[in-house]
């Protein structure tokens, strides 16, 4: 997408290089500042997403980029820096207000006009990242002082620890020295190391920048973090808090402007400070979700959830209030134990199945036990494409999961040598590769939106117990396993996490729908008969390993044995392996 410059004056006559990407007939226009030490290049990558839809516009800060850089530091102060964002609506967007977004210092400065007067009627909303009103943060820190409770003391000292570079800032010669020699190649290398933040990705004007930079610290920082103001606001403001963030806390971010702002939206980001260049399309994404609502457009579920001091629907205080689930196999026993489960819980509960009609049943069922919002699909997991389909409506529909249930599965028996192709075809692209699918599309959605989540891959007992009856099923659900573990360290970064659940002999349908390979058809009617009378004797029912379910994903828990016997063969399997393969030999096929 094209850049178009040009520049704006500022009323002190100071030169400010200005962006455009899209159509300035667009109905929506967005302003994007950038922070400290960066340029209107590090907004690129969002920049051109977001034009698709609006028109965009960054620019570079006095002191930036293209921008004149005036000496004095009295040039830098917050009032000054509010006039050249004036200066710059006036120019890209005259008659309608703008939806203004900013990071680090590009959000500090930024705050100086959403709870100011001066530019209040020309911003339809604000998106903050990492970056908090400094008035909002000395009142924060005076609150904690007046109620010192070893929590807020706790806080209080955990941002001073993520602030030292502030005072460094302050310091005479030395942060300039370093900017424009050691800091030339470090300063890229600690932001890739540290960060993943692509290299090359920064502006061309890097150091300058920094050095020229410093004096947005100098003017501000003290004054207003001694003198904090009473500064509220009516413009909607959606807060971004990068969780991993090194200099500026999400506690701190997420809790300061509370008090002053009246709409408030909070979403954390599983990312560090310099998210616009790590996660562009999670926060373009955010970005045009938030102007959409304010717009009057339809509301992202996840945005809707997002809102602070918003009435608290029926249900909602419950654990899984607010969250999306999908599960696979929904229509039958421990599928549909644990939609349920979780609608009870008070999920929004998306239940898929082979079977249309069962699904249907089991979406019904959830909003009579009280989900938000249910939905049911037809979906054969094995399918590549329809597995695409479905994540692909499930995202139109209802946005991205919080939780996906991988659980359909199908049994085979008998022994391996009377197992055709076929037969693992069949096995392997239920039980093994509709997870796969399920992970696979579900999971890259949860990374992208940059929330977490968690993935519940339903494996069993026989991934670690070998039976000379049940090699096809139990090399699918060993598989299943390793794949769970292998991912689970994959997405821990993502804050995705990933658990597999082994429930034992369970009461559900599987027993009388299992295949037994090697036998005639009325044989396997009576294998299945028998098998269904052990389950029943068994009486494990499906609800227990619902709630297994529901407690890997409230602890995180890599691996949920169920029933004693699963728990019990896991623990053999680790101290004792000789009885398992023991055991291993010995036909247990109902006969
Ligand atoms: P079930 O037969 O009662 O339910 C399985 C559901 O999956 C059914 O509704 C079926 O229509 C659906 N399904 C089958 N193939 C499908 C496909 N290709 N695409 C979409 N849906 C499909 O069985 P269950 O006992 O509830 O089994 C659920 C999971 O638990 C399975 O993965 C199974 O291997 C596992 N498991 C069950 C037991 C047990 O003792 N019941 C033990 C260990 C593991």
């Amino acid at each position: 997408m094209k850049e178009q410059q040009s520049f704006v004056t500022a009323p002190d006559g100071v030169r400010l290089a200005v962006f455009e990407w899209g159509a300035r007939s667009a109905d929506t226009t967005v302003v994007l500042v950038h922070g400290y030490p960066d340029s209107h290049v590090v907004w690129r990558p969002i920049a051109e997403q977001l034009a698709e839809r609006h028109h965009v516009v960054a620019y570079d800060v006095r002191g930036a980029g293209a921008s004149d850089a005036p000496r004095r530091v009295s040039s830098y102060t917050l009032a000054t820096l509010e006039a050249d964002l004036g200066a710059v609506l006036q120019q890209v967007s005259p008659e309608r207000p703008v939806h203004l977004v900013g990071h680090d210092w590009g959000s500090i400065q930024s705050w100086e006009s959403v709870t100011g007067t001066a530019l209040a009627d020309r911003i339809a909303s604000f998106t903050s990242v990492s970056g908090p009103c400094l008035d909002h943060v000395g009142q924060w820190f005076r609150s904690k002082l007046r109620r010192p409770s070893p929590r807020a003391l706790g806080q209080l000292a955990w941002q001073s620890v993520h602030s030292w570079y502030i005072g460094y800032f302050h310091l005479p010669l030395l942060p300039p020295l370093l900017w424009r020699t050691a800091m030339v190649k470090a300063w890229p290398a600690l932001l890739h190391a540290i960060e993943g933040v692509p290299r090359g990705s920064g502006a061309p004007t890097f150091p300058t920048d920094a050095v020229r930079g410093l004096a947005l610290y100098r003017a501000n920082m003290i004054p207003r973090l001694s003198r904090p103001r009473h500064r509220p606001t009516e413009i909607p403001v959606q807060v971004v808090l990068p969780q991993k963030d090194l200099y500026v806390t999400p506690s701190m971010a997420g809790q300061a402007p509370q008090p002053y702002v009246d709409r408030l939206w909070r979403r954390p980001l599983r990312a560090g400070h310099w998210a616009p260049l790590t996660h562009d399309a999670v926060l373009a994404n955010w970005i045009d979700e938030f102007v959409t609502h304010i717009e009057g457009g339809p509301t992202a579920p996840a945005l809707q959830r997002a809102e602070v001091n918003r009435p608290q629907q029926d249900g909602e205080q419950k654990e899984h209030a607010g969250k999306l689930v999908i599960v696979t196999g929904a229509g039958s026993g421990i599928g549909r134990a644990t939609a349920l489960a979780f609608a009870e819980a008070g999920a929004a509960v998306i239940a898929a199945d082979l079977n249309a009609e069962s699904a249907a049943r089991t979406a019904h069922l959830a909003s009579l036990l009280g989900a938000p919002r249910t939905g049911s699909y037809a979906v054969d997991v094995s399918d590549p494409a329809a597995m695409e389909d479905f994540a692909k409506a499930v995202a139109e529909e209802h946005g991205t999961p919080d939780v996906v249930v991988n659980n359909a599965g199908i049994g085979l028996g008998g022994a391996f040598l009377d197992t055709q192709t076929s037969d693992w075809d069949a096995v392997l692209g239920v039980n093994l590769m509709g997870v796969v699918h399920g992970c696979r599309l579900f999971g890259a959605m949860m990374k992208d939106h940059g929330n977490g989540g968690h993935i519940v891959n339903i494996a069993s007992a026989a991934a670690y117990l070998p039976s000379r009856t049940l090699s096809a099923y139990a090399t699918s659900k060993a598989a299943v396993l390793m794949l769970s573990e292998c991912l689970r360290a994959e997405l821990s970064d993502d804050g995705i996490g990933v658990s597999a659940v082994c429930p034992g002999f369970v009461n559900t349908a599987i027993a009388k729908a299992t295949r037994y390979v090697g036998v005639s058809s009325s044989e396997q009617e009576k294998l299945r008969g028998k098998a269904d009378r052990l389950y029943r004797m068994r009486n494990l029912p499906p609800e227990r390993v619902a709630d297994a379910v529901l407690r890997a994903v409230r602890e995180n828990r890599p691996v949920v044995p169920v029933a004693a016997e699963a728990r019990i063969g896991r623990a053999l399997s680790r101290l004792s392996p000789g009885t398992l393969r023991a055991i291993a030999r010995a036909d247990l096929t109902p006969r």
